[in-house]
């Protein structure tokens, strides 16, 4: 890990540190400037417990009806060396799976420590590589570089080699239906399959061979027609793979947040928890309810202080600059002068104001 290590662990305090999985890569992509968001996630911070400890939990999560029936499809789907996967793929795919080795990488002799099973993922994916030996690798551990710092991925998924590539499977509960499966979870399918792809590609390239050997075709195993019969459906991630790599880029990095912090700053539960956590600039917008656990404290704080962002990510952009509603307000009815970098924003406000001002027949601008 980097020099950073050590603080990060602090912050994070006595409690373990959490993975990450494709859901929270995904999530967190898609408000790269959140430097909360993204100080907590390298720290492996538990967001959900943080945010029930500040008194603003969120509801997140499948219900257990949803996690119980996922957890023995995919049971049923790896039984016995997954079987019936195998019998899909050569089956009902045509793929031309010669011998089926699987290597399960979810435990090392035992030891479920993340540097080792991470280890052991490397070692079996390079000799996949090298030599071809093996065929289904379930849960390799991954990494993939967060904002500067290398964050441990526990893919819920299969690696499968064939003819010298490695396809990602991933196994999904809902349902394929005459082929057809709910757009939305298969677009959230793909984002996720897109994390493990890139993350794949990377150890791939650092194994010293060509990344395109993942390739950016994977694999959704689905049940079909209400039945627990698996089907299986090849998915192009290509524009998700180009989205999440360009979202990465955008990242704020995190050994610049953590320069700019106390030097004893913790999210450690505790009277100073909501003090630590307000330390660290968030940005939150109204998307933030759909992806992350702290939506509900974020919205909290972004409507307490008038922040512009609580209006919508499309507002705070439009008002590049300009951080509060009452300074906006104030652009606009001319009782704040603008700085240079503002006048042309400040023009634009004051624009709107008369336009409003003509609209309702007030002849006046001012928009409070
Ligand atoms: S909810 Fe808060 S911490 Fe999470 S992404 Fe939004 S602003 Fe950042």
């Amino acid at each position: 890990m980097t020099e950073t290590a050590p603080d990060l662990d602090r912050l994070r305090g006595s409690a373990p540190p959490r993975n990450h999985d494709a859901r929270t890569i995904a999530a967190l992509t898609a408000n790269p400037g959140c430097a909360r968001r993204g100080l907590m996630d390298a720290a492996g911070v538990d967001k959900d417990a943080v945010a029930r400890a500040l008194g603003f939990p969120a509801p997140f999560g499948q219900s257990q009806f949803a996690i119980t029936r996922g957890n023995a499809f995919e049971a049923q789907v790896k039984a016995d060396g997954c079987a019936e996967l195998l019998t899909l793929l050569r089956d009902r795919m045509g793929l031309a799976v010669s011998e089926a080795a699987y290597d399960d990488l979810e435990v090392v002799a035992g030891n479920e420590g993340r540097e080792l099973r991470h280890a052991r993922t490397r070692r079996l994916l390079a000799r996949a590589l090298g030599t071809g030996e093996g065929t289904l690798f379930d849960h390799p551990l991954l990494r993939l570089e967060i904002g500067g710092q290398l964050a441990y991925l526990e893919p819920d998924v299969i690696a499968f080699q064939i003819e010298g590539r490695l396809h990602v499977i991933e196994i999904k509960s809902f349902a394929v239906v005459d082929g057809q499966a709910e757009p939305e979870q298969v677009a959230a399918a793909a984002r996720q399959s897109a994390v493990y792809v890139l993350a794949l590609r990377r150890l791939v390239a650092e194994l010293g061979h060509d990344p395109r050997r993942v390739s950016h075709e994977v694999f959704l195993v689905c049940p079909e027609n209400f039945s627990n019969r698996p089907t299986a459906t090849p998915l192009d991630v290509r524009p998700q793979l180009a989205v999440l790599e360009r979202q990465l880029a955008r990242l704020t990095r995190i050994d610049r947040i953590l320069d700019a912090l106390p030097g004893d700053l913790t999210f450690e539960p505790g009277e100073h928890l909501a003090d630590s956590v307000r330390t660290v600039e968030a940005r939150y917008a109204p998307e933030c309810m759909a992806g992350c656990e702290m939506a509900y404290f974020c919205r909290d704080e972004a409507r307490a202080c008038g922040a512009t962002g609580a209006l919508g990510r499309s507002v705070r952009d439009d008002l590049g600059g300009v951080d509060t509603i009452g300074t906006a307000l104030g652009l606009a009815d001319g009782s704040l002068s603008p700085s240079d970098d503002l006048a042309e924003t400040a023009e634009q406000l004051r624009a709107a104001a008369r336009l409003r001002a003509e609209a309702l027949g007030t002849g006046r601008e001012g928009i409070a």
